[in-house]
């Protein structure tokens, strides 16, 4: 703790998005965490609204990680490997949650890795982080003969993919079988696909209204079918889990960390 029971003074970035929010909502009702920066676009709006005692609000990524022991980013990819270049340069840790990465944003994240200890994570829920091991328990007793397959749903502003949790539950499986997801996933079928290859997982995505996240791994065995299950009903559940990393984090080694690391789980 560094002082008055705080354990961690957090940077937020996109303090005007939905998860933005959530995180500073979240933060009003915790004792070991505060929010000492908002970091948003400039042309983001609700930024005016941050301007409170002690919160320093602005578009200056750099002023706002250097008022801060730690940041934590529900973004956009550009705007994560911006981020993380940007703490690398200052050695802060980082809560990174921004989903459908790619290879040149993940190359950021290793970089920051190497310097300050960062908690990367599609999904900061209990219930997920759990999931991920029975799915991944379920798939090693039951062995590719039964069919696994994983529908997410998520609401109509989402932007990737399939969503970043349903990935994290599709590789599980592919570990329970010990196969390369890459070699065994499908994300959607359209038009003559033909049957369905042994040890295939299919990932499929549905969009619509507000629904927060819903993820669902099928076993579809002979006569008989397990569904493991996690419905997200408030965005409050991901922010308190990034909370509770960015406090974990501060004074860790320098390294990649998962909710599994902060849960304790491994
Ligand atoms: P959103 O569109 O509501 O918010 C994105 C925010 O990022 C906005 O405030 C935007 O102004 C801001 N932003 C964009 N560029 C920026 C920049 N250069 N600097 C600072 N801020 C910038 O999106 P959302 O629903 O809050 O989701 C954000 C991300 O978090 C998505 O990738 C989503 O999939 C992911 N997500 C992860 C979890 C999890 O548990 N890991 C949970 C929910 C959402």
């Amino acid at each position: 703790m560094t002082s008055g029971g705080i354990a961690a003074r957090v940077c937020v970035l996109g303090p005007s998005g939905r998860m933005g929010r959530a995180v500073i909502e979240a933060a009003s009702g915790r004792q070991d965490v505060a929010i000492t920066a908002a970091v948003d676009r400039p042309d983001a709006d609700g930024l005016g609204g941050l301007v409170v005692a002690g919160v320093l609000a602005s578009a200056d990524l750099t002023a706002g990680l250097r008022a801060s022991d730690v940041y934590i980013d529900f973004t956009s990819p550009v705007s994560s490997r911006a981020a993380a270049r940007a703490a690398a340069s200052l050695h802060k840790p980082g809560v990174i949650g921004t989903t459908g990465l790619g290879p040149d944003d993940e190359a950021a994240l290793a970089d920051l890795a190497k310097v300050a200890p960062i908690v990367v994570a599609a999904n900061f829920s209990l219930g997920v982080n759990l999931m991920l091991g029975l799915v991944r328990q379920a798939a090693r007793a039951l062995g590719p003969d039964w069919d696994a397959e994983v529908v997410e749903t998520h609401h109509r502003a989402k932007r990737d993919a399939p969503s970043g949790t349903a990935l994290m539950i599709a590789r599980a499986i592919a570990a329970g079988h010990g196969a390369d997801y890459e070699q065994v996933k499908r994300h959607s079928r359209d038009g003559d696909v033909g049957a369905r290859p042994r040890g295939e997982i299919g990932v499929a995505s549905v969009r619509g209204g507000d629904v927060i996240g819903e993820h669902t791994a099928s076993f579809f065995g002979p006569a008989e079918r397990i569904e493991i299950s996690h419905r997200a009903s408030s965005r409050g559940i991901f922010a308190a889990g990034a909370l509770r990393a960015a406090a974990w984090a501060v004074g860790k080694p320098p390294g990649r960390y998962d909710m599994l690391d902060v849960l304790g789980l491994k």
